[in-house]
């Protein structure tokens, strides 16, 4: 029987490949270093370029079992896909055309087989939550950070003995034939930014942020509220470009900070009437089919000033004074809001350099990059190594979806 693939990442990008894969026959582990699966898009409620929840996306695939949601029950169903979540990749070592691979297995406090979301462990201590009604594996999590008092009832109270606290990290060993690099990208949290306020200013948020405000599951149940008070939010600032196309920071472009900016800013106009929008830019880069949302926004009422962001300062109110230079007119414009959003950089998660070290790999931007451009063959970085989605750089969903499925088929025809 052939090894299976090993998948790095478990956001839309891995997710795919690893489904198309495993509905092929192929056996294939799929790591993921966060508790959950889903990655970025878990936190992003509405989609471009169709506004739907990001995970019907696949909403017209056919699986039985699956109503409209395409991963919600893939990945736990389908018997040739191997979840570590929690998990990390050590070591990889070539041997005899494969990859022998070290996983670094974190400890599975919660059994999500035996788990059925009763709630009675949330009830006992603040250790456990539940992340979302998206997430998967569908249970709740235990962080031992939080440890309380009630951590030991919850244990002995879960009814299905779905609860260890005693569980430990294990160490495995796997061979694989070939390894898919699904990592993704960050939002950057531009800390070092000064003119700009971030985790010094109450209510300078980033656009992630934002969405999780946005999102009828996230902490204000979808309320556009500040995150300081709770107050409801009646003006919104957004800035472009933070960190991008910045020598200091990232030379390059986010490509996808535009349009998702735009998509909040449509949000709030069309859906939170009352609230004022405006939009501070270098450029708008609404590509491809997106400039549609660009015209929506217009027509909404948005309102774009091409210019930079010159001062912020806070009000006792909890608003925010904020100075922006308008290259157009050539003057100084004020604005006085409860909200201000930075579009900030995509950036490479932690630990891409350890990866891409290990595999004899050279990064592009910091970003995983095709053996040979020329080809055409995008997603192939290595023999039997492949790239999807994020980890070859700001990619929006359709892009990572393409390119992971690129290589599931690109391994099945190896396979031949
Ligand atoms: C604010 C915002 C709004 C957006 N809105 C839209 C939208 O409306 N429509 C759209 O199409 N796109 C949107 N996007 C883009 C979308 O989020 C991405 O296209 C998508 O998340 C890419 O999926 P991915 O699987 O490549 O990466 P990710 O979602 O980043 O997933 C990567 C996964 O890999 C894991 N990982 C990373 N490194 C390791 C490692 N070394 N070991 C183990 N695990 C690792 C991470 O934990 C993560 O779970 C938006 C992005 C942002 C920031
Ligand atoms: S008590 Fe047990 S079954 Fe109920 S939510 Fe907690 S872990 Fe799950
Ligand atoms: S996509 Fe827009 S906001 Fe993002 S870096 Fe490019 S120009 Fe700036």
């Amino acid at each position: 029987m052939a090894d299976p693939v090993l998948i790095i990442g478990a956001g839309v990008a891995g997710m795919t490949a690893a489904v198309e894969l495993a509905d092929s026959g192929v056996d294939v582990i799929l790591v993921d270093r966060l508790s959950t699966i889903g990655g970025n898009a878990l936190d992003l409620y509405k989609a471009f370029p169709t506004d739907d929840c990001f995970y019907c996306f696949e909403g017209n695939r056919d699986r039985p079992g699956i109503r409209k949601c395409f991963y919600r029950s893939a990945m736990i169903d389908q018997p040739n896909i191997s979840l570590y979540v929690n998990s990390e990749v050590g070591e990889i070592t070539p041997k005899n055309g494969l990859f022998q691979v070290k996983l670094d297995v974190g400890p599975v406090y919660v059994n999500p087989k035996k788990c059925t979301l009763c709630g009675l462990c949330l009830t006992h201590s603040k250790a456990f939550t539940f992340t979302s009604p998206q997430c998967q594996p569908q249970s709740v999590k235990y962080d031992p950070s939080k440890s309380d008092e009630g951590d030991k009832k919850a244990e002995s109270e879960c009814p299905t003995r779905a609860i260890n606290l005693d569980a430990q990290p294990t160490e495995e060993t796997i061979t694989v034939s070939d390894i898919v690099l699904a990592t993704g990208y960050h939002e950057m949290k531009p800390v070092n930014m000064d003119e700009y306020g971030y985790g010094k200013i109450p209510n300078v948020i980033t656009q992630l942020e934002l969405a999780q405000i946005l999102d009828p599951n996230g902490p204000s149940r979808g309320k556009l509220v500040r995150p300081s008070d709770g107050a409801s939010v009646e003006s919104v600032l957004m800035v472009q470009c933070v960190g991008s196309r910045d020598e200091n920071h990232y030379p390059f472009c986010s490509k996808i900070c535009c349009v998702f900016a735009i998509k909040h800013a449509n949000i709030i106009a069309l859906e939170r009437t009352s609230a004022k929008v405006s939009v501070v830019y270098m450029d708008i880069r609404t590509y491809d089919r997106h400039e549609k949302y660009y015209r929506d926004a217009r027509d909404a009422g948005v309102e774009f000033v091409r210019g930079r962001v010159t001062r912020i300062e806070s009000g006792d109110d909890g608003k925010l004074d904020i100075i922006v230079y308008d290259s157009l007119l050539d003057k100084y414009l004020k604005f006085n809001v409860d909200l201000f959003v930075l579009s900030s950089a995509l950036e490479p998660p932690p630990g891409i350099h350890t990866l891409s070290k290990s595999l004899g790999l050279s990064l592009s931007s910091g970003y995983f990059t095709p053996a040979d451009r020329a080809s055409g063959n995008e997603v192939v970085i290595g023999k039997h190594i492949y790239a999807c989605g994020g980890a070859l750089g700001p990619a929006e969903v359709p892009e990572s979806v393409t390119q992971a499925r690129a290589v599931a088929s690109k391994i099945l025809q190896s396979r031949k």
